[in-house]
């Protein structure tokens, strides 16, 4: 049985990889956890048809490219 090498490259890769995948489950709960909507039309004609037309606005998602639907920040 030969002895493990230490190699800087794949364990580099290692914990790479791994903060990749925290970072993909925190993406995938904020994600599914929200509703997408394939256009920003979309996502406005349903907040309209909630009543909250004035109260919410939409935003492209980066990340799963659907348009989510966000509570407007208060100000003051
Ligand atoms: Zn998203």
């Amino acid at each position: 049985m030969p002895a493990p090498e230490f190699d800087p490259l794949k364990w580099w890769l290692a914990s790479r990889e791994g903060i990749d995948d925290a970072t993909d489950r925190d993406l995938e709960r904020s994600c599914t956890r929200k509703d997408g909507y394939r256009t920003e039309d979309e996502a406005r004609a349903h907040a309209a048809m909630n009543g909250m037309g004035g109260v919410l606005f939409t935003y492209h998602c980066r990340y799963c490219d659907l348009w989510h639907l966000t509570r407007r920040p208060s100000r003051g």
